[in-house]
């Protein structure tokens, strides 16, 4: 039976992340993929680099993001060199909208807190917002806070690099393979697919949303929840505008190829893959009031995919049997930005690294869920 360092099941981002960190240190690894590399989720998302602009309160997962994001300066250009994928990486900083007295006054904190915390942050008055992006034109905007660290990439582009880059140092990639089940074995796993099965030392699962129907000698296994979301593009005949802009109802992406992209509604407990006739009407009237010159520009596409959530929202990342077996998923709203950092994590961890404690601690798949919060304490 062949015998790998690493199998890692999931040809999403963070399964191809994790598969490059372990190549790039040498190790033998295999990924399979039961379709064909980012065919779920992580093709999907609108790629928006949001540490800030998604987070807002401190604590160990706006510290992981902003960590994943700052490796992106370097990460990139060696992602693209080994894999000749360009992924359209650009830092155009993000705005996030306060259209009530409420939303203003929340922002203010979140204001407050991303300063104390060292981040680039500030509050735009709508005579600032109306110099800076005057097609932002929604008479409702009282203010925004502006995050210029926030950038984004082409999501489905960023997988692929990842994907390729690991290759180029070796890892090998099998798509078109289902994973059914994990046995444990003395010093390590086989892990059953199709019509072969390989043996591994470590194993990492990184299914997105269906990590939790894999079967076998796993000690636990949190839910999934899956969480649909419908996202379309557009193509203006002129940029309108620069930053990204998010709204509490919608955010608009405008991509390095002249596309604006609209994102994303929430489906909870949905795993349909059609878009919705009604998401696109409303993502549309949105992004119109916000910037009404969008009205004018060419309908290019929309298509959904199934973010991976958990319990708290949190990502599971660790093992889950103390030994070889780890989890990489649940990761929701933000795998794209988390990808750079559950990657180089669990590569460094499961090669005897002990990286940050705290954030062991949080993203444990063995952590307590509660209404009041997350404890480190054991499942069961
Ligand atoms: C509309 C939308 C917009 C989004 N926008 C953003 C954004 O702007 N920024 C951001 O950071 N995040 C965004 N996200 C979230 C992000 O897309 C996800 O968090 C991320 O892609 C999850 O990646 P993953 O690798 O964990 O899962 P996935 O991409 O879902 O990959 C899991 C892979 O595992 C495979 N698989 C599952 N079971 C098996 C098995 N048994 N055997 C073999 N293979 C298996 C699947 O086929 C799949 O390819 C968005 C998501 C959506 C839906």
């Amino acid at each position: 039976m062949t015998s790998y360092h690493t199998v890692v099941i999931g040809g999403g981002i963070n399964g191809c992340s994790t598969a490059f960190h372990l190549a790039e240190k040498g190790k033998r690894v295999l990924l399979l993929e039961r379709n064909t590399i980012g065919s779920e989720a992580s093709s999907a998302a609108a790629g928006m680099l949001g540490a800030q602009v998604e987070i807002n309160s401190k604590g160990a997962f706006f510290d992981f993001a902003r960590a994943s994001r700052a490796m992106y300066d370097e990460l990139v250009p060696k992602l693209e060199s080994y894999s000749n994928v360009q992924v359209d990486y650009i830092k155009n900083g993000m705005l996030k909208t306060a259209h009530t007295d409420e939303e203003t006054a929340r922002l203010l904190e979140v204001l407050a807190f991303q300063q104390k915390a060292g981040e680039k942050v500030s509050w735009l008055t709508r005579e600032d917002l109306q110099k800076k992006e005057p097609g932002l034109e929604d008479e409702t905007v009282q203010g925004a806070l502006y995050m210029p660290e926030d950038g984004q990439v082409m999501a489905p582009y960023l997988t692929q690099a990842y994907a390729r880059s690991a290759v180029h140092l070796g890892a090998e990639i099998m798509e078109h393979t289902s994973v059914f089940s994990i046995k444990k074995k003395p010093g390590g796993y086989e892990v059953i697919s199709g019509g072969r099965a390989v043996e591994a030392e470590h194993v990492v699962m990184a299914g997105g949303a269906w990590t939790d129907l894999l079967e076998g000698d796993i000690a636990i296994m949190p839910e999934m929840i899956p969480v649909k979301g419908d996202i379309l593009s557009i193509r203006p005949k002129k940029q309108l505008f620069t930053s990204t802009i998010h709204a509490p109802d919608v955010y608009l992406v405008p991509k390095k190829n002249g596309t604006v992209t609209i994102g994303a509604t929430e489906h909870p407990a949905s795993m349909e893959k059609q878009v919705y006739a009604g998401s696109v009407h409303d993502l549309l009237k949105s992004a119109f009031v916000l910037v009404p010159g969008l009205a004018g520009a060419e309908f290019n596409q929309a298509w959904s995919g199934i973010r991976p959530q958990s319990a708290d929202g949190l990502p599971y990342l660790g093992s889950i049997d103390n030994q070889g077996l780890w989890m990489a998923a649940g990761h929701y709203r933000n795998g794209i930005l988390l990808s750079a950092g559950t990657g180089d994590w669990l590569a460094r961890t499961i090669c005897g690294e002990t990286v940050n404690q705290e954030w062991e601690r949080a993203f444990s798949p063995y952590r307590k869920q509660t209404k009041e919060g997350v404890s480190s304490e054991a499942y069961h």
